[in-house]
């Protein structure tokens, strides 16, 4: 007999796991892979990253994302011990080795004494005891529909989409070059971390109409009413806004210069390393929805990939997410059946950083509850109460949409008026770290 049952193994269950049972509870852990796949997962590991293999930034002074993995770090989190173990050259960004990362999650959660994992889709919300759910943004379309039913809502669902990945091996570095955008430099010290593919303007121009004439995946019936992610959109729903759209997002020159030209390309194709072996390397904001014999023709005319070899090509799926303000409380419990909590992508949080802070603070939310410890949210002022508050309450619920933890969502500094840009993201980190030091204080004095 457990303590808790957490549904689904990615990167909240996985985090949530770890934190309840280092809180002090027995913890069964539901994963359906491999027994029941998803739509993009591609392994049977917990916390699989199924899409790029990046963590953002790691600037904890200047970026909000990179104040969260401060914060998780100092909370103990496992899924940031993990990926810190294995991470690779990416400039200022997290970049990690998704096979290492995936394994050594796993492999902490099987050696936990307190942890059991099994196997196996849940389709039913137990009614009594504790119960963690945190089955993403690819929650079985069974368990979907039991979610819906429990939290009396009939929509869960929206777009999300996988960029390319190409092996380096067959990308022509007579045109390719090494560069990190203004040089940066990345944790391991590199300032060229980035494969970059020049466009001149004939070559842009003709790269967005093949774009916009390419083949697409069909909808299906039930995505028709689905809204894209604004975050996350195609490139080619970019591509379809106007000319210059893919140049001033994805594509985008400003920090980069063509050495062989000794002058700023006109657009820019950026690829990322992708494996530790540095043999795959995915296309930074590439994700799309054309079919994949239109991928390999109109990406095969980007500078430096007309031979180019595909290890895995974009695609396209659904996400699912409740109307977390209007349905959870403020420790993610759902309102009307304060047993069950919800963790991840599915409370409306974007990204596997923000997901695994959410299984975080789920975990150890659930522990104190079951111990009969304080359970105070940490302040409003930390990046992980920031993105709480956001989500169970800050938000307005009729215009709800998934959001990545930033700097918006921190209330703001007493001396606001005097403070501007870079002062003032220092200045909320600051305050941020000191307050979340009082409140993990305060909680190992509690325990
Ligand atoms: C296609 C796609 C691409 C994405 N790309 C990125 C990206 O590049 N960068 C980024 O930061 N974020 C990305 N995201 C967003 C999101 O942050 C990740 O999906 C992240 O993995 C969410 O974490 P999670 O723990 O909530 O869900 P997941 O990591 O998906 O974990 C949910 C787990 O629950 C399991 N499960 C589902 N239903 C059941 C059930 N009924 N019973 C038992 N187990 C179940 C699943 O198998 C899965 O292991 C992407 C999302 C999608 C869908």
């Amino acid at each position: 007999m457990s303590d808790i049952h957490i549904i689904g193994g990615g990167l909240a269950g996985s985090e949530a796991a770890w934190q309840a049972a280092e809180g002090g509870l027995t913890v069964m852990l539901h994963e359906m892979r491999p027994v029941r796949k998803t739509d993009a997962h591609q392994t049977d590991s917990l916390a699989e990253l199924v899409c790029s293999n990046s963590f953002r930034s790691d600037d904890a002074q200047n970026n909000a994302v990179g104040l969260l993995h401060e914060e998780m770090r100092q909370a103990g989190s496992l899924v940031m011990r993990a990926a810190d173990a294995h991470k690779l050259p990416a400039g200022g960004a997290l970049a990690v080795d998704r096979h290492g990362f995936a394994a050594a999650v796993t492999k902490s959660l099987e050696d936990h004494p307190r942890i059991s994992i099994v196997r196996e889709e849940i389709t039913e919300l137990p009614s009594g005891g504790q119960v963690i759910v945190a089955t993403g943004p690819l929650t079985s379309a069974g368990f979907g529909a039991e979610i819906a039913r429990v939290t009396g809502v009939d929509h869960l669902a929206f777009f999300d989409a996988i960029a390319p990945i190409i092996h380096r091996d067959s990308i022509n570095f007579d045109i390719a070059w090494f560069q990190s955008r203004y040089d940066k430099e990345g944790p391991g010290g590199g300032v060229a971390d980035y494969i970059n593919l020049p466009l001149d303007r004939p070559q842009y121009e003709a790269f967005v109409a093949a774009l916009l004439a390419g083949e697409k995946t069909d909808f299906k019936e039930w995505e028709k009413s689905t809204p894209y992610f604004e975050a996350c959109l195609p490139i080619e729903v970019m591509a379809a806004r106007g000319l210059d759209t893919l140049r001033f997002g994805p594509m985008k020159p400003v920090g980069l210069k063509d050495p062989r030209k000794d002058e700023r390309p006109h657009a820019v194709v950026q690829l990322r390393q992708d494996n530790k072996l540095g043999s795959l390397w995915n296309m930074v904001g590439f994700q799309t929805k054309l079919k994949y014999a239109e991928q390999v023709r109109i990406f095969r005319t980007i500078p430096g990939l007309a031979n180019a070899e595909f290890a895995r090509l974009g695609g396209l799926h659904r996400n699912t997410f409740l109307n977390s303000p209007r349905l959870l409380d403020s420790r993610l419990r759902l309102k009307s059946a304060s047993h069950l909590r919800f963790a991840g992508q599915i409370t409306g949080v974007e990204g596997y950083v923000e997901s695994a802070a959410i299984g975080l603070l789920a975990g150890r939310f659930a522990a104190a509850e079951a111990l009969g410890r304080e359970t105070a949210a940490p302040p409003p002022t930390t990046a992980l109460g920031a993105l709480l508050g956001h989500i169970t309450g800050g938000a307005d619920a009729a215009s709800f949409q998934p959001m990545n933890v930033n700097f918006g969502l921190f209330p703001e500094l007493p001396k606001a008026g005097r403070i501007r840009g870079k002062d003032r993201k220092q200045a909320l980190s600051a305050r941020a770290l000191e307050d979340l030091s009082a409140w993990l204080g305060n909680r190992r004095a509690a325990e």
